[in-house]
């Protein structure tokens, strides 16, 4: 499997700022006032050897993650990051032009990517959606109601399938097993966990995992179970969580407990808050790892900040 991250912020896409980019720049001409460089190639080796806080970005789109398993292509929900997922499909003219769209749940950071996905607009696209929520169809014409967005659903040309997938069940797709489960947040969202060829992969955002009783922890324990990537809802530092109980997000730490305790390979922080820069973002990424050195020392779980662009196969 391979898996490719479009989108990864919480919430509502969130551009960087040039305070920021002022921040980053300042900091690679201190380092880079010690080099000399000769030639070009000298200086891309200096950037390949940065901090990677320094020599890319955590990146601003709202969640959209393609998961290429053997031939078929997956799409986990459909946040602004669809958008340039759209764009790499037509750049790169790839003939495969079915896919199958799981949608976590339809508030605005997971589906507002559709509109501005322009495969969407062309008849020899085959998008297939499944969403366990049910009324899906009925949600995307809702966002395209006239009020809302100048071009409704229907006038979207590619060929489009409404799948009923039950709660707490599965489908198979030309060998690819997909599971869902119910995940803590307002309204609902589902998580996705993905078999194939021996891998797992699990898609887990917009989730809480206070006020648990252990029947419930351990159902969710046993759907991560043994996975290979785990992208888990981190929004929040442990002080965060603590103070907004019932937002329906989760912190790093939470991560890390579960994926220990279900033996997860790699667990990559997702949904990122968008009120943290990406230093930010990073102190937290160091904390998490500071929290499984303490509690779990003899452990061999991967911790990875979810970057825009990042690539991962199992
Ligand atoms: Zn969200
Ligand atoms: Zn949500």
């Amino acid at each position: 499997m391979l898996i490719r991250l479009w989108g990864v912020r919480g919430s509502i896409p969130t551009p960087s700022t040039t305070k920021l980019y002022r921040q980053k720049l300042s900091k690679v001409l201190r380092l880079a006032s010690e080099k000399k460089f000769e030639t070009d190639s000298d200086i891309n080796e200096f950037i390949e050897s940065l901090d990677p806080a320094l020599n890319s970005v955590i990146g601003g789109n709202t969640p959209c993650v393609e998961v290429l398993a053997g031939d078929t292509r997956l799409v986990f929900d459909m946040g602004s990051g669809m958008r340039p997922l759209g764009n790499f499909l037509l750049d790169s003219k790839d003939p495969n032009t079915e896919m199958h769209v799981f949608i976590s749940h339809t508030h605005w950071d997971h589906i507002q990517g559709w509109v501005f996905f322009k495969p969407g607009f062309i008849p020899s696209y085959k998008m297939n959606f499944y969403s366990p929520h049910g009324n899906f169809e009925q949600r995307l014409n809702a966002q395209q109601d006239f009020r809302f967005f100048p071009v409704p659903l229907n006038f979207m040309a590619s060929h489009k399938e409404f799948h009923d997938f039950t709660p707490e069940s599965s489908v198979v797709i030309n060998g690819i097993k997909i599971s869902n489960t119910e995940l803590h947040h307002p309204g609902k969202s589902y998580g996705y966990r993905v078999e194939y060829g021996g891998k797992v992969f699990v898609y887990a955002t917009d989730s809480e995992y206070n006020n648990f009783n252990t029947k419930r922890y351990e159902r969710l324990v046993d759907f991560f179970k043994d996975a290979d990537a785990l992208i888990f809802d981190a929004q929040y530092s442990f002080d965060q969580e603590i103070q907004r109980i019932d937002w329906g997000h989760s912190s790093a730490f939470a991560g890390v407990d579960l994926a220990i305790q279900a033996n997860v390979k790699e667990l990559i922080l997702f949904h990122h808050d968008p009120d943290n820069t990406d230093f930010q973002i990073l102190s937290l990424y160091d904390l998490s790892i500071k929290y499984l050195a303490d509690n779990y020392p003899q452990n061999n779980l991967t911790v990875t900040v979810a970057r825009e662009g990042a690539e991962f196969n199992l």
